[in-house]
């Protein structure tokens, strides 16, 4: 099954016969004192992805069932308000049910749609909106296990999966209503050098095989380093006295891009893990339900071609892999549960307390692992941290990823490594700051990047934070995407972007702008036509040339020529928090002195000293999985050791 976002039928047949055994009164309640005039009512409402189509049956007395016929939601964020809202609605038999958080625009639309059904059905919209919400009578959650895992994004679930499958008891806990953090709006390149899936892609042109030379040549920061650029040495000699039929990569390639990507301040020991790992990784999560494509692409600040997509792109298929295979395994999972501290005993950590559904909540387990993720989307911390960093940018991210991992291990004498180095990507949507909403990021090669004068202004294959910069210093900030139908796997068979958006959607909605010719494109966006013709065409001429005269840039595919083409209107964003926990290789934490905290574990981007001052895009995402799982390892280690 496809779990792309796309216009389909969905029956969610949710027939809340049980509804009232809960309250233990079938009350009338349509609003005021009218009732309704019984049928099934089709109406509608404009979600995030589209329109929501909504059958709602109503008696004479009662909504009785509330079925989600048609949408095209982002499954792993709208599509949990799709499943939650209609229950919740018939079971209070109220429109004032509370909004999934981070998918309020589909709880919202699907309540717009209900009410459209009961003001036909000549029912009180404004009564019903007032009607008490029932809520189960909560008990405080008490429990004891052999791991608790804080977090349910990628590392969180990773973890899960890795302790339970070596033989632990794993309850995770979540704080919002959904499984994925960060991770499920990811657009899910994975980088990992892999001759294979490599085999099929183009060599690198001169100046990219020079880049990789140039890593040879540096002042070595260690005895390690002296020896990588060795390694790195003989592995460009043995392929340049070789065919050359298809891209150089090395490992020792991508360690060295990481590193020196990161300026050298990232720990070269979970560099080289993160590289060695990142293949064998990727096939662990193969055979936890993982569909690959033999696409291998660039993702922007990624630097090399060796960035790996899921068949269905987006972040969530690495999200619902992971959950399937921990339901699988048992694991106990918590939603709307969050944890507030760690419980310690004499030095150790012994568990978490903090809310579940509104209860208390107290788990006590012999290890603690913490995958809260980092701290952009929380601008006090960003400015404490970094007070260079602009305080009114947008971030990509979800609105719980503000640090309470990091905060909670402070309070237990971690240390914390890194916190400055905050990093923004080029690329945030402008409406709201996220990575979606665009066409071309299915790889760097696919597009470039014009200010509001119609010039490029950087190369669109470098660093993160070089690329940032640059357009900071663009007219309002602010730039366009340049790509075009040339690339086929930006917009898949069913209409949808790497992230699961519609793109007619997108366009209509007037968030991506599509035409024919460049001339066209340039009017819809307010450009001299003529000025994007020129950028167009000699940035065409560069493609084929494989010479960027401008800009040095040197990742390219094809020409982009090919109609319709696409602007996706981009600003700066704040994406992902280098800094955080400092960890050992084993994930345990570190407090100031480097010792040891006993019973807690921390693995993902709530971890600092990995990445250094910059990461390479398509390194977060393995990342997460390569540290998560590699916890989930150790924390199953612990427990079975003291059984
Ligand atoms: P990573 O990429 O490191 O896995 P993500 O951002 O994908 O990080 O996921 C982190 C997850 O942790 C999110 O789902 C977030 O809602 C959850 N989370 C954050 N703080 C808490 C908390 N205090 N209790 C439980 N879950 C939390």
């Amino acid at each position: 099954m496809s779990y792309v976002k796309r216009v389909r039928m969905i029956v969610i047949v949710l027939t809340m016969l049980f509804a009232f055994s809960i309250t233990g009164c079938a009350k009338k309640n349509t609003g005021g004192d009218t009732t309704y005039k019984s049928g099934t009512y089709t109406t509608e409402a404009d979600g995030y992805g589209g329109v929501i189509k909504v059958e709602t049956t109503l008696t004479d007395e009662k909504i009785e069932k509330i079925t989600i016929t048609e949408n095209s939601e982002t499954e792993g964020i709208g599509s949990i308000a799709i499943e939650k809202i209609p229950s919740e609605i018939v079971k209070s038999q109220s429109l004032g049910v509370d909004l999934v958080s981070g998918a309020t625009v589909t709880s919202t639309a699907i309540i717009d749609a209900v009410s459209k059904a009961v003001e036909k059905a000549g029912g009180d919209v404004k009564a019903l909106k007032e009607a008490p919400v029932v809520k189960e009578e909560g008990k405080d959650v008490i429990k004891e296990t052999d791991v608790v895992v804080i977090g349910g994004g990628g590392a969180g679930l990773a973890a899960a999966v890795a302790a339970a499958d070596n033989g632990a008891k794993v309850i995770l806990v979540e704080k919002t209503a959904a499984l994925g953090g960060n991770t499920v709006r990811a657009g899910g390149p994975y980088n990992a050098v892999d001759p294979e899936r490599q085999k099929n892609v183009e060599p690198a042109d001169e100046t990219s095989m020079q880049k990789a030379w140039d890593l040879t040549k540096v002042e070595p920061k260690n005895d390690r380093h002296a020896e990588l650029m060795e390694e790195l040495k003989n592995d460009l000699t043995a392929y340049e006295n070789g065919p050359k039929d298809s891209v150089f990569d090395s490992l020792a390639l991508h360690k060295l891009q990481t590193y020196d990507g990161g300026d050298y301040v990232g720990k070269l020991e979970f560099i080289e893990e993160l590289v060695e790992k990142s293949l064998p990784t990727s096939e662990w999560m193969a055979d936890n339900g993982v569909e690959w494509t033999d696409d291998i692409t660039t993702v922007p600040g990624g630097l090399w071609p060796r960035a790996h997509l899921p068949v269905n792109a987006a972040g969530y298929d690495f999200i619902k892999a992971s959950e399937d295979t921990a339901r699988k395994l048992g694991v106990e999972i918590l939603l709307n549960s969050k944890a507030t501290e760690l419980i310690t005993d004499g030095g150790a950590v012994v568990g978490i307390k903090g809310e579940s559904e509104g209860q208390n909540m107290e788990i006590r387990a012999k290890v603690v692992i913490i995958a809260t993720g980092g701290f952009a989307a929380n601008v006090e911390m960003r400015k404490e941290y970094n007070p260079s960093l602009a305080e009114h940018l947008p971030t990509t991210n979800s609105p719980a990823i503000v640090g309470d991992g990091i905060k909670m291990a402070q309070e237990v004498g971690a240390n914390l490594i890194g916190m400055e180095y905050i990093q923004s990507l080029p690329l945030g949507n402008p409406v709201d700051g996220t990575l979606n909403g665009w066409v071309g990021g299915a790889g760097v090669e696919h597009y470039y990047q014009v200010n509001k004068e119609g010039k490029r202004f950087m190369a669109e294959d470098g660093r993160r934070d070089t690329m940032t910069a640059a357009l900071l210093a663009q007219t309002d900030t602010m730039s366009y995407v340049i790509s075009s139908a040339t690339n086929e796997i930006d917009i898949n068979e069913t209409g949808v972007n790497i992230w699961g958006d519609n793109v007619e959607k997108l366009v209509e909605d007037g968030i991506v702008f599509k035409a024919d010719t460049i001339e066209e494109l340039a009017e819809q966006i307010g450009i001299d036509p003529q000025v994007l013709r020129e950028t167009h065409d000699t940035f065409n001429s560069y493609v084929v040339s494989g010479k960027d005269e401008d800009f040095g840039r040197t990742l390219f595919g094809k020409p982009l020529d090919k109609a319709p083409f696409y602007a996706s209107p981009r600003v700066p964003t704040v994406h992902h928090t280098m800094g955080g926990i400092e960890i050992d290789l084993n994930n345990h934490v570190l407090d100031k002195d480097g010792n040891i905290i006993p019973g807690l574990l921390a693995a993902g981007e709530v971890t600092g000293g990995i990445h250094g001052a910059n990461r390479l895009g398509g390194n977060a995402l393995v990342d997460i999985h390569v540290f998560g799982k590699k916890a989930g390892e150790e924390a199953a280690r612990i427990v079975n050791e003291n059984k």
